[in-house]
């Protein structure tokens, strides 16, 4: 294949051993965000193994969240963690799952691209693999490639075994190959095991791959005598096994891996010279913020308990609680973030206390019935008790709700995925979405992904976007761009009254149709009531946080 040599990207692969859940994701993120300091321009690329198209109908509890991209794709939720130590935008196609690869192959078929061939799985759904990676990767110096679960599984043999086919395509020493694993301390023996680590190797040694690299993933940094072990089994280098302890903060783990000098001797395995000199004193700082604990602000997330304990909870609600630590981090302050069941708020008895006990609250987004309520309920507190508040997506429409029965007079307002039958629906389906619904185009009464908004000139919301620099102009008029995961919409029937009771409606579009949507509301009289029906979590990076997390947690500061 003739290629300009001038282009070619040059890819970085991470695979997994031993066991998944040891942070490949953020290792994979912390690698890219070195190589991007040392002048290269870099993107990353996931591989899920499993057969779902994309991560839009997996359970959260299991996977944790839904990261949205800008462009409507419904991803696994390392996508997210890339864009927040990169600081770029990564678009829906650089998630591969199995399933794309088999339907992309299965239509080709369909219409007659391979005509007369038997489609098999070499060379067929390998090419098909290398051809998304190159795309991918077109106009970057460097991607890198996360392969997701851990070497052994027999899903993900198809992508290492199309890892060496993109070596034949881009030619030698344009992979190089990382193996991140895991070195358990076992109770009873107290002492660091190398031996998944050995065996992990020599799986990965079966699809013809070598390491160049291993992160050492392990409660303490790995030992010389345990390295001398892994570099004999391995035939890797004694620098090029670097130590990757537990941490306090997932954002010091690339000045972690600086300090072994993964910058300089990945450049080196590829042959790149250093094209700037990486200033981290920035990072730095930031990280020293979010360990500290003096200056501490407490955050409650009022979600919907789903019974599988914190851990899981808290991995649903991920990118809210980065989203956070940015905010934090810029506002020179750690974040401590409680987790609020919204049932608690539900009982004859609220657990009021609760809500005095936190310095701000942040109602999530959130599908059904479940804990609503609570929600609606912890709403009008902290609005009665002025306690900051953050709504994101249901959350701003549960506190139209909650507007709605309070100071509007409509007790029974609600929105109409949990009552269809309210007498006051001022959340509703608009009627181009119901007739997609009743004809089972699910899909397509979603809006996923980036929507523009005009913003209030003389709003909190404007300000914000203002301080942040992220506001643009459409026709003259300030509009600021969010990502969105939602079907309902405040019903435009109920603005007006909405607004003659002291709503601001900061922030509004208009679908196709001229319908009108609002997008941001806010109260005045209140030191922090604002929400949004888009989902900010998306946009906040470390050392660029989302405006409106950024003026929530301000709000906290300068009340406390
Ligand atoms: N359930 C609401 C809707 O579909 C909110 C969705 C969300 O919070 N992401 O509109």
């Amino acid at each position: 294949m003739s290629m300009n040599t001038q282009q070619q990207p040059k890819f970085l692969m991470v695979a997994g051993g031993v066991i998944s859940g040891v942070g490949k994701g953020v290792a994979t993120a912390s690698i890219g965000k070195i190589l991007q300091e040392y002048g290269y321009k870099v993107t990353i690329i996931k591989i899920d193994p499993y057969l779902n198209y994309d991560a839009g109908t997996l359970r959260p509890t299991e996977h944790g969240e839904v990261w949205v991209t800008y462009d409507g794709g419904e991803i696994d939720q390392d996508l997210g963690t890339y864009e927040r130590f990169l600081n770029i935008s990564i678009p829906k196609h650089n998630n591969i799952t199995s399933g794309q690869v088999y339907k992309t192959v299965i239509d080709d078929e369909r219409q007659g691209k391979y005509l007369g061939q038997t489609v098999q799985f070499i060379p067929h759904i390998i090419q098909a693999i290398v051809d998304r990676i190159g795309k991918a990767a077109q106009g970057f110096d460097i991607a890198l490639i996360e392969i997701g679960g851990t070497v052994g599984d027999y899903e993900n043999v198809p992508f290492l075994f199309a890892l060496k086919w993109l070596e034949r395509t881009y030619g030698v020493g344009s992979v190089v190959y990382t193996l991140v694993t895991y070195l358990p301390v076992p109770g009873h023996i107290h002492e660091m095991k190398t031996k998944p680590t050995q065996q992990a190797i020599r799986m990965l040694a079966e699809q013809g791959i070598f390491p160049d690299f291993i992160i050492c993933r392990a409660e303490f940094p790995i030992d010389e005598l345990r390295r001398k072990k892994i570099e004999e089994c391995a035939h890797v280098p004694l620098d090029h096994l670097i130590a990757s302890p537990n941490v306090t903060s997932v954002y010091e783990i690339p000045l972690i891996f600086e300090n072994q000098h993964v910058g300089p001797l990945f450049l080196k395995a590829f042959g790149l010279p250093v094209k700037k000199k990486p200033d981290w004193s920035l990072w730095q700082k930031r990280v020293d913020i979010l360990k500290q604990k003096k200056n501490t602000v407490k955050v409650g997330i009022v979600g919907k308990y789903l019974g599988a304990g914190d851990f899981s909870l808290t991995d649903s609600y991920l990118s809210i609680h980065h989203a956070l630590l940015h905010a934090a981090a810029e506002s020179e302050v750690a974040v401590d973030i409680v987790w609020l069941n919204a049932q608690d708020f539900e009982s004859e008895n609220p657990s009021w206390h609760l809500l005095d006990d936190v310095d701000g609250i942040i109602v999530p987004g959130g599908f059904g019935a479940n804990g609503v309520e609570g929600k609606i309920a912890a709403i009008e507190y902290v609005r009665q008790h002025n306690i900051p508040f953050l709504g994101l997506c249901y959350g701003l429409q549960l506190a139209v709700v909650a507007f709605a029965r309070y100071q509007c007079g409509m007790p029974q307002a609600h929105t109409t995925e949990v009552n269809q039958h309210t007498s006051y629906p001022v959340v509703t389906l608009l009627d181009s979405q119901k007739i997609d619904m009743e004809q089972g185009r699910y899909g397509a009464s979603m809006r996923l992904g980036d929507y523009a908004a005009y913003v209030e000139p003389e709003s909190l919301t404007y300000f914000l976007y203002t301080n942040a620099d992220r506001v643009l102009f459409k026709d003259n008029k300030p509009i600021i761009i969010e990502r969105h995961r939602h079907r309902y919409e405040v019903n435009p029937a109920y603005v007006k009254q909405l607004k003659n009771k002291g709503l601001v409606v900061s922030g509004y579009s208009f679908d196709n149709n001229g319908t009108l949507l609002v997008e941001n509301i806010e109260l005045k009289e209140h030191p922090f009531f604002v929400a949004t029906q888009a989902h900010p979590e998306f946009t906040s990076r470390f050392g660029d946080s989302n405006p409106l997390f950024y003026g929530f947690v301000q709000a906290i500061k300068k009340q406390s």
